[in-house]
């Protein structure tokens, strides 16, 4: 199998987005990086080009996007003290939809780096 080298590729795990990574990648995985942190290295190592899950899933079952919104709308209208989390390696638009959503809901907004 061919190597791929990728010079200043961007890492968006952690939000510092370092943009000097090197990646060496067989086919559509990637098995070794130059200058990323051990986060940004477990991350690009474990990333794929593969779908590992459907579109959507409901408890755990493959469900369709339109029923897993409306399921999302339920349990968020539902709740007392709702909270939008989560945000990494998600773009800006992204996350500027989360905060809309989270302003017009009454929720706190948290991000995986609380942990
Ligand atoms: S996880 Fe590491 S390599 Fe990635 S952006 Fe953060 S500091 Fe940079």
């Amino acid at each position: 199998m061919s190597l791929t080298i990728v010079k200043h590729a961007t890492c968006t795990f952690c939000g510092c987005v370092c943009d000097d990574i090197e990646l060496h990648a067989e086919g559509d995985k990637i098995v070794k990086t130059k200058a990323a942190c051990s986060l940004g290295t477990s991350w690009f190592l474990n990333h794929t080009a593969e779908r590992l899950y459907p579109a959507a899933l409901i408890d755990g079952k493959e469900a369709s996007v339109d029923d897993a919104i409306e399921t999302a709308a339920e349990f968020l209208y539902q709740a007392n003290m709702p909270l939008v989390y989560g945000m990494s390696n998600v773009t800006c638009e992204a996350q500027r939809e989360a905060v809309s959503l989270a302003e017009k809901i009454g929720a706190v907004i948290d991000s995986h780096t609380s942990l």
